[in-house]
């Protein structure tokens, strides 16, 4: 198996870097950048197949009706949730005169929990099922 990819940006060849020269004397051409895959960072991620965000994104705008075709949307999705609002105590600083108070108030805090148990799994799109 090959520990390499050629960046998939159909443009990457045409980036004026220095990193893309090869060649010598009268005989140098901007190449596509080679992606050494055994990079533990990028190991199983998107940045196996584009070398930076410029090409990733420009293959996406060139292509983005395919990659749209690949999993069509055509309804959103909705996640079942259950908002919780608490009351607690609080402090705000007023100022007044040119000196500021610590003045206690009610503040709200929202809490939004999923009603099914399988969270963790529905939670990153890698797992989603439907
Ligand atoms: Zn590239």
């Amino acid at each position: 198996m090959s520990n390499y990819n050629w960046c998939h940006n159909p443009d990457c060849h045409k980036i004026e870097t220095q990193s893309r020269v090869r060649g010598s004397g009268d005989n140098k051409v901007l190449r596509t950048i080679k992606i050494n895959t055994n990079r533990q960072w990028n190991k199983d991620t998107i940045w196996d197949y584009f070398c930076n965000n410029n090409c990733l994104f420009s293959f996406l705008n060139k292509f983005r009706q395919e990659v749209a075709n690949i999993r069509p949307v055509n309804k959103p999705s909705e996640t079942p949730i259950k908002v919780e609002k608490t009351k607690y105590e609080s402090y705000q600083y007023r100022y007044s005169n040119g000196e500021s108070r610590r003045v206690p108030y009610q503040a709200t805090r929202t809490t939004i929990s999923r009603v099914d148990n399988d969270w963790p799994f529905l939670y990153s799109p890698r797992y989603e099922n439907n």
